[in-house]
């Protein structure tokens, strides 16, 4: 169906203005106005239910959030460079939701900026440049960090001390097992590393593997992965951008599900709940030896105002009991995806960890070949009944369920229902 006027226009001006780069959602896209806990209205006041926001973890537009902002905003908005208690105490908050390893976090503006710096430590520690990644890892947009992001696609060439291995795929294992397969994937892309007299710096990952299908199990699998890595003298970068704060129910960063303890590890989205504060944490030994060298100020990277978001942030997630909730509400979510996968042979498989949920679309049972085209027409399917969602995957056929962390068995109940009424309707 066509356009509304309106929106037509609106289209028009963000390819004029914008560029071809900015892609919109859905073949409908939604034009937003406002926003509240786990709903956006349109220009027509209609709610839509928001089942894949990330940044807004605690809620779109949190009051306590918003309170800490303005509050703070009012009171003094400067940079890391003055003597200030706000940055201390937050960051003792902060690290201490981690291991007692991960003593020193370094503040930026932007998940990737974190990626990029993590990169340059840990080339800086290690004397390598050699980086290992999964096959369609995102790690961010500066020059660093689309060299490690294969999901942009070819039109975008990866570094060439790059190497790729094959994500941790449970469902498309065929028996083997997947901690032993990455591990050996990640220990062949070293051998392949040093025979082309390269030294390897890093493995990173996210600690979910979103983009590569969102794939959590089972938990553990990244310990073996980590003594290959560490073996090479290498470091382990554990992106925590999308997993971490909590989302995964039941631990507050992805890694901890794998019993694993990375050298560094970054964050982002959630961290401000839609301000801009991200991070790279790590062992001391390693920031000492990068500190010793480098200078490192970052203008408004944890600015006050972004500290006291990020700080009412680990309020909210502590005080609503988020994680419990999306231990809980990903449980329940879990079933309900389980019962339509037994009544539709188009849902191959369902997995997920809390609030990060993937449900796979498959041709058929026996050769399991990916149905991207289905999951987009279920996105836009759902996206025309209000509800909001996307498609993951290096074939696009896995939804990616990630709703604000306050999501509900109420509103787990709308996603699943109208789950069910579009496939009844497309398959
Ligand atoms: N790493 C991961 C896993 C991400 O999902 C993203 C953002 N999509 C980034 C890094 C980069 O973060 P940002 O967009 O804040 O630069």
């Amino acid at each position: 169906a066509a356009l509304p006027e309106r929106e037509r226009r609106m289209v028009e001006r963000r390819q004029a203005l914008l560029g071809p780069s900015y892609r919109l959602f859905y073949d409908n896209p939604l034009h937003v106005v406002r926003a509240e806990g786990v709903w956006l209205y349109d220009a027509d006041g209609e709610a839509h239910l928001d089942v894949y926001n990330n940044v807004p973890s605690v809620g779109h537009c949190h009051p306590r959030v918003v309170e800490a902002i303005a509050r703070q905003a009012a009171i003094l908005n400067t940079h890391t460079r003055y003597l200030d208690d706000t940055i201390l105490d937050y960051s003792e908050r902060l690290l201490a939701t981690f291991p007692d390893e991960i003593e020193r976090v370094m503040y930026t503006c932007t998940g990737s900026e974190a990626v990029d710096l993590a990169l340059r430590i840990a080339r800086h520690y290690t004397g390598g440049t050699g980086i290992i990644i999964t096959e369609n890892a995102y790690h961010g947009v500066t020059t660093a960090a689309v060299e490690i992001s294969p999901s942009l696609g070819s039109g975008v060439p990866l570094g060439p001390y790059v190497i790729t291995v094959p994500a941790p795929d449970a469902y498309r294992a065929q028996g083997r097992d997947v901690a032993d397969a990455l591990a050996e994937n990640v220990s062949k892309a070293i051998a392949f590393m040093r025979r082309h007299g390269i030294r390897p710096a890093a493995f990173i990952a996210e600690s979910i593997f979103s983009t590569d299908g969102i794939l959590p199990d089972p938990a553990g699998f990244l310990q073996k992965t980590l003594a290959v890595v560490h073996e090479a003298g290498a470091l382990y970068i554990a992106d925590e951008v999308q997993p971490g704060f909590g989302r995964t129910g039941s631990h507050m960063w992805g890694f901890m599900r794998h019993g694993i303890v990375p050298d560094i590890a970054v964050m982002g989205k959630p961290m401000g709940n839609g301000m801009p504060i991200a991070a790279a944490v790590m062992k001391a030994e390693i920031q000492d030896r990068f500190g010793k060298d480098v200078r490192y100020f970052n203008t408004f990277g944890a600015n006050h105002v972004s500290i006291a978001a990020a700080s009412a942030v680990l309020d909210v997630i502590r005080d609503e009991k988020l994680m419990e909730n999306a231990a809980a509400t990903g449980e329940y979510m879990l079933t309900g995806m389980r019962t339509l996968q037994g009544r539709f042979a188009c849902i191959g498989d369902v997995r997920g960890a809390g609030l990060f949920l993937g449900l796979e679309f498959i041709k058929d049972r026996e050769s399991r070949a990916p149905d991207g085209a289905l999951a987009l027409a279920v996105v836009n399917g759902l996206r025309d009944r209000r509800v909001l969602i996307s498609a993951a995957g290096i074939h696009g056929n896995v939804l990616k369920i990630r709703p604000p962390l306050p999501f509900s068995r109420k509103h787990a109940d709308i996603f699943l229902e109208t789950l069910e009424s579009v496939l009844t309707d497309i398959v």
